[in-house]
């Protein structure tokens, strides 16, 4: 009974001995000082324990004083243990905490891979070794619209399965990251066998089979556009940049792959340059309106006129819109540029209309004017400024605009038709639109793209393109107009497809304003 005070400080000196390998384990976890210490300060208290032992055996002392000692000294052991294992948890909590949250920060939460963050650091870790390497930039083509058919479940879906057979395609070292929406980019080691060729060509292979997704199978279609380092830039935002630039021509010439060259580089540079005049130009207003006559099919005669855009230039050449139109919609420019194509329209209309003109005048709309209010606000104002400008004025929008963003063409379409406003679908046939929405909008009009018509005597599939074209705008109760009509032949055929509407170079070039009011005049 006597020695059971060594029994009791004994497991004291257990609990000491116990934190010993946690206590280091905090030291290594933490490399803090003080823990440190405290590891020290255990083995000094293992000592003390001993020795108040070994002082209680060889002296003699009051048994009372002895037990409550030796209850004191337990305690302490047992506190030291479970601060010691407490601490342990709560660090180990934190670093799992701050481990999770530096991957959150790092990864896309939807695929898991490295975001556009930690990709440029991995790009920046290689080039400041010196590491040569080659980066694509791969962009999911139509993501847009399979998210709007399909709803953002299968969107989402389809990113992960993508990444996955994306990732699925790389040999180490090559990394892949989610840079943004439907965009992923590739960081590829150049080492001596797996080149880009070989990725693209494994990635080409994998994508001609559909993804599976949920109930779905898609066939993905890609844009990647690569860059190399050293060659093509030495820092992290010139590769980038020239990936990013490769990537645009690829989608544009629907290629899946284009490498950066010196040409390309060159290119955009013009464009850039043609982007700032062009700014200059929309606030000096330097353009002018041609008009092209629609005839009626019936009447034989002029029923309206398109306008288009030409850009004058000093040496008397002109700038046509194909070339600066889509700088003007990448740039932002396009709807000043709508805004003083409408302006001048309605200024030309009057002129046109003193001259007895009693048909409409076609104008060519962009998807950005589509989308944008301040557009919307521009016509209203102009129709309360002239409410019967309505009647005179159709609009056109390509098929591909109408279809970029539905919801807001739907809006734009049925609040400018109440205003007496008419719409015709441009360049039908080069896009994907949706019959219900043909069916449900207020299009008064058809216009069959001029490549099918312009070919339709040649090509079979061409003519049968126009037939059905013709075909789908009667039964959906819309004119259709036939433009890109060179020659009497076609027109011949058009006429007896029972298209309502001519235009074409075998009635008219696009003319002045002045050549306009003149013919006026003639007939
Ligand atoms: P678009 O709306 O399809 O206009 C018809 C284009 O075909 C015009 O070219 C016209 O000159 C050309 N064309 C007409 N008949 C024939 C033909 O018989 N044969 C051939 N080969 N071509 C014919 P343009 O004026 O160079 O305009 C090109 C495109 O630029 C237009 O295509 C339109 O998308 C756009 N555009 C023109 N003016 C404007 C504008 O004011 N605003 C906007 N947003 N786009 C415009
Ligand atoms: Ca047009
Ligand atoms: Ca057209």
């Amino acid at each position: 009974m006597d020695e059971l005070f060594s029994v009791i400080i004994f497991v004291g000196i257990l609990f000491l001995v116990a934190s010993l390998p946690t206590t280091l384990r905090i030291c290594r976890a933490t490399e803090n000082v003080f823990w440190y210490i405290l590891f020290n300060l255990i083995f000094l208290f293992i000592l003390s324990y001993c020795a108040v032992t070994y002082y209680f055996i060889a002296s003699i002392v009051n048994t009372n004083v002895i037990y409550i000692v030796s209850c004191i000294l337990l305690a302490g052991g047992g506190f030291v243990y479970l601060v010691t294992k407490l601490s342990y948890s709560s660090i180990l909590k934190i670093e799992q905490t701050l481990e999770e949250q530096r991957f959150q920060a790092e990864h896309d939460s939807l695929t898991a891979l490295p975001n556009r963050k930690m990709f440029f650091n991995s790009l920046s870790h290689y080039i400041n070794r010196g590491i040569p390497c080659s980066v694509l930039f791969i962009d999911l083509n139509n993501f847009k619209y399979i998210n709007d058919s399909f709803g953002h479940h299968i969107g989402d879906q389809l990113l992960i399965a993508t990444a996955k057979m994306l990732q699925s395609q790389l040999i180490q070292p090559a990394s892949l990251a989610r840079i943004g929406g439907d965009e992923f980019a590739i960081i590829l080691i150049q080492q001596n066998q797996y080149n880009d060729e070989a990725c693209i060509n494994k990635i080409k292979q994998a994508i001609a089979q559909p993804l599976k997704v949920g109930q779905q199978s898609i066939l993905i279609n890609l844009s990647i556009g690569g860059s190399h380092y050293p060659q093509d830039g030495e820092n992290v935002d010139v590769l980038i940049k020239n990936a990013d630039l490769a990537m645009y021509e690829a989608k544009k010439n629907k290629h899946l792959f284009v490498p950066y060259t010196q040409a390309l580089g060159e290119k955009s540079n013009e464009t850039l340059m043609l982007a700032s005049k062009l700014k200059t130009a929309i606030e000096q207003e330097e353009f002018t309106l041609y008009y092209q006559p629609i005839s009626s099919a019936k009447a034989g005669q002029s029923s309206g006129f398109e306008a288009l855009i030409r850009w004058p230039q000093k040496d008397g050449s002109f700038i046509y819109p194909d070339s600066f139109i889509p700088i003007a919609e990448q740039t932002n420019l396009i709807l000043l540029l709508t805004k003083w194509v409408v302006n001048q329209a309605a200024r030309d209309l009057s002129r046109f209309k003193a001259n007895g003109f009693t048909g409409t005048i076609h104008l060519n709309i962009s998807a950005q004017d589509l989308q944008s209010p301040v557009f919307l606000k521009h016509i209203v104002d102009l129709h309360d400024a002239n409410p019967t400008i309505s009647d005179d004025i159709t609009f056109e929008i390509t098929e591909s605009a109408m279809m970029t963003n539905i919801d807001a063409a739907r809006e734009m379409i049925l609040t400018l038709n109440k205003k007496g406003f008419y719409f015709s679908i441009d360049d039908f046939g080069t896009g994907f639109s949706s019959l219900s929405l043909l069916r449900e909008l207020p299009i008064e009009q058809i216009k069959i793209d001029r490549s099918f018509v312009t070919n339709m005597l040649s090509h079979s599939a061409d003519f049968a393109i126009v037939e059905s074209i013709v075909f789908l705008a009667n039964q959906l109760g819309c004119d259709v107009v036939a433009e890109g009509v060179e020659n009497s032949e076609v027109e011949q055929l058009l006429l007896n497809l029972g298209c309502d509407y001519l235009q074409g170079y075998y009635y008219s070039k696009p003319i002045t304003l002045e050549e306009a009011l003149v013919g006026l005049n003639t007939n």
